[in-house]
């Protein structure tokens, strides 16, 4: 399917509130579609590159960012993971070689948060738009969703009144746009815990997989961030004690804890009012689909405004995004189990059922993100 013009023309004023991932995917799609959006931010600057949330970037965020030319960036910076392994009591109970799913790109390589989010940044200026950092969306009620009302706070205290043809909250999970619409943000919050802490090695260490080691209760998962620093995450505070560290440790450069919540607003918009990313669903790390499915929005949305076809974007998105939490949801109960009889019955039926090769295809599919709708405007076979 070609790209059309649509009928609405590409003069509208558009407001995206985020310069997270999400947001800027959203400018840089519809900026390379002719657009020119404007990207405003509460913080200062991009993700600091020492606390990067977001690590995996799936096979289908690759596809979507390569007409753009941020893929190949992406993949030059990008630490490839070739298998994905879990163990239980040292016994390796599943083993997933990324390379398996075809296609151009394999399921899932590793680049940290801040650098997805500069190389976004840096494809963007090329159309002479950056963020405006330290400008907040301060949003009311919206009484008039055709042409939404907001106010643009600056660092220094100014204000600024906008009326956007199209409004993008693309705010992040505590979005001012979403509670502005007055859509609720239902869900359940777990019992568990995540934490999880980044360390850097004195000396090379093998960072082209990414494995879960499961324990009785409790995990700790190791995925690379760069080729130096590993990064653990686990379901138990005291964690670090199971580490079994590859190398002598340099520094442990972050570390963090938060609470798991699946949640999603629905629709995912309202009159001219878009919502995208964590600011329409957040999800447990498990399957790390969180940037890449608000990236996915984020593309599929400027392509239906270039088509003059928003209105069909709730329609196209939360069907993907319910069939994501479903996955990431039964992955998370999965990790995080602690009856004895299901932690025995897990171990002893994963391994029985990924020897098959369909099981084996799903879990990847899910993995490289393709379990979601092509993008129509893509022509090539991903
Ligand atoms: C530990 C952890 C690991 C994760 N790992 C992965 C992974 O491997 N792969 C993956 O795909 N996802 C992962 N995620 C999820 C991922 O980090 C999020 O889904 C992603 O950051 C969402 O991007 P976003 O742009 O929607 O929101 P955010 O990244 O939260 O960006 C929102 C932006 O909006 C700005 N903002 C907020 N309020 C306002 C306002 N009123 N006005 C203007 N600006 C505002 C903020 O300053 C921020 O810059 C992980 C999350 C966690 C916590």
């Amino acid at each position: 399917m070609g790209e059309g013009i649509g009928g609405r023309g590409k003069s509208r004023s558009i407001l995206i509130a985020g310069a997270g991932p999400v947001g800027l995917a959203a400018a840089l799609e519809l900026a390379r579609r002719g657009f020119s959006p404007r990207i405003v931010d509460d913080g200062a600057g991009p993700t600091p590159m020492e606390e990067s949330r977001a690590l995996g970037v799936n096979a289908r965020t690759l596809t979507l960012l390569s007409p753009s030319g941020v893929t190949d960036h992406i993949l030059t910076a990008a630490q490839p993971i070739g298998r994905f392994c879990v163990r239980s009591n040292r016994k390796i109970l599943i083993q997933l070689d990324t390379q398996e799913v075809k296609g151009r790109f394999s399921a899932i390589c590793a680049l940290p948060q801040g650098s997805t989010e500069r190389l976004l940044m840096e494809a963007l200026s090329v159309y002479g738009i950056s963020p405006e950092w330290q400008t907040a969306v301060v949003a009311e009620a919206m009484s008039d969703l055709q042409k939404p009302e907001v106010t643009l706070r600056r660092a220094d205290g100014t204000l600024e009144t906008v009326r956007p043809d199209i409004l993008i909250g693309a705010d992040g999970a505590h979005s001012a746009v979403r509670k502005a619409l007055g859509a609720g943000f239902p869900g359940e919050a777990l019992e568990a815990y995540f934490y999880l802490a980044d360390f850097r090695y004195a000396e090379p260490v093998d960072t082209h997989f990414a494995e879960i080691s499961l324990f009785d209760p409790g995990m700790v998962g190791r995925l690379p961030v760069t080729a130096e620093i590993i990064r653990y995450i686990s379901t138990l505070e005291n964690f670090e004690s199971r580490i079994v560290h590859p190398a002598a440790i340099s520094e442990k450069i972050w570390a963090s804890q938060f609470r798991i919540n699946f949640r999603h607003v629905e629709p995912m918009a309202k009159g001219s009012v878009f919502l995208a990313g964590d600011a329409a669903h957040i999800h447990s790390p498990a399957g790390a689909r969180g940037m890449n499915l608000g990236i996915e929005d984020a593309c599929w949305l400027a392509w239906l405004i270039a088509e003059g076809r928003e209105q069909e974007y709730s329609a196209f998105r939360v069907p993907a995004v319910k069939q994501v939490l479903n996955q990431t949801y039964g992955l998370t109960r999965l990790v995080t189990m602690q009856n004895p009889l299901a932690v025995a019955a897990r171990n002893f039926l994963a391994p029985l059922l990924l020897r098959f090769g369909p099981f084996r295809r799903q879990l990847l599919r899910g993995v490289s993100g393709y379990d979601t709708p092509k993008p129509p405007w893509i022509d090539w076979a991903e």
